[in-house]
């Protein structure tokens, strides 16, 4: 067998604030100053500035999503040792992007249990109109404060299940791949699933903001994120659900990147003749979006995403075995309640 490469977080803190545990964690890592800490204008009174406060460091707002804020911030800060995203997706991308380029570490404190890229390997990041997902290289260390992520917005941890969720349908798809001859590891196919099972059982806690529900989607976001380090690849949590979802992002849709895997999920799980209708009911028990009017989708664009998903990426899914029309996509929709 090839060598294969396993990078992974080398320490994963998740309680009640655990933000003061931060300097110590650099330390750890042999880091006490050029630290550099991004946040957004939200995100720096919920945690950055305290972050910033407690090290020897500078502190950086990022506005957008766009690749050019990467440059703008490399140009701006020179001789940094780390970087520190405290913040939303947006900003833990720019963050993690921005360290892989500079090869230092990063370290991901999220505000938000909202997808699993605040653990991951993989960015997604926009460049002009177009959204890319890439890899980058995973954190060093994730700081998960489960004071700060219960009083995150609702809607931002229904969308967090639901990507998790989601990783039934890309495990399936990465099975139709091994069938290939493509790379698959038991392992990570395992560890995503065991993510999404837990989320499904703990979903009327979720739903309940208890703390014990917010621990189990964070602990799944950061098993679901090792899973996908572990395959080197973003193949066990992400297949055809996911390019569905990108396939929405450059039609113009603003639903939130979770929910529209999540609605991704039904229709892929249907073609894939597993269980789509458990998945549909863990999402409205989530309260995560199960019809395109939930999902602020018009019925057309929803459609047309499904058509277009296949092209998104050169990745073999139940998508290349079922191709889909917009007659059977409509048919599909109809099928699985998407549109009533
Ligand atoms: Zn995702």
């Amino acid at each position: 067998m090839d060598p294969h490469l396993i990078e992974l977080p080398r320490k994963v803190v998740v309680g009640n604030d655990v933000l003061k545990e931060i300097p110590s964690v650099c330390r750890e890592f042999g880091i006490s100053s050029g630290i550099l800490v991004i946040s957004d204008d939200n995100t720096r009174g919920i945690a950055g500035d305290s972050i910033k406060d407690s090290l020897d460091s500078v502190m950086a707002i990022v506005n957008s999503d766009q690749y050019s804020e990467v440059e703008r911030l490399k140009a701006e800060h020179s001789g940094i040792n780390m970087v520190i995203g405290a913040g939303g997706g947006r900003v833990i991308d720019i963050g993690k992007l921005l360290a892989f380029e500079l090869d230092i570490p990063f370290i991901s404190v999220p505000t938000a249990p909202s997808h699993d890229g605040i653990t991951s390997e993989r960015v997604s990041i926009s460049k002009g109109n177009g959204k890319y997902s890439i890899r980058a290289k995973p954190p060093i260390a994730i700081i998960a404060d489960i004071k700060i992520l219960m009083n995150a917005p609702y809607r931002l941890v229904a969308a967090g299940c639901a990507d998790v969720i989601s990783n039934y349908t890309a495990v399936y798809d990465w099975k139709l791949g091994k069938e290939r001859g493509e790379y698959y590891s038991k392992y990570a196919a395992t560890l995503s699933l065991l993510a999404a099972e837990i989320v499904m059982r703990s979903a009327e806690s979720i739903k309940n903001m208890e703390e014990r529900g917010i621990r189990d989607l964070v602990e799944a976001l950061v098993t679901s994120g090792i899973s996908m380090s572990m395959a080197h690849s973003s193949r066990p949590a992400s297949g055809s659900e996911h390019m569905f979802s990108h396939a929405l992002d450059q039609l113009g849709s603003t639903a939130l990147h979770g929910e529209q895997c999540g609605i991704g999920a039904v229709l892929m799980a249907h073609l894939q003749r597993q269980d789509w209708e458990n998945i549909k009911k863990s999402l409205a028990v989530v309260g995560a979006p199960t019809t395109a009017r939930e999902l602020g989708v018009d019925q057309d664009m929803l459609v047309n995403a499904l058509v277009k998903a296949k092209e998104i990426r050169d990745r073999y899914t139940i998508l290349n075995r079922k191709p889909l029309d917009a007659q059977k996509a409509i048919e599909l929709c109809r099928a699985t309640g998407i549109f009533s």
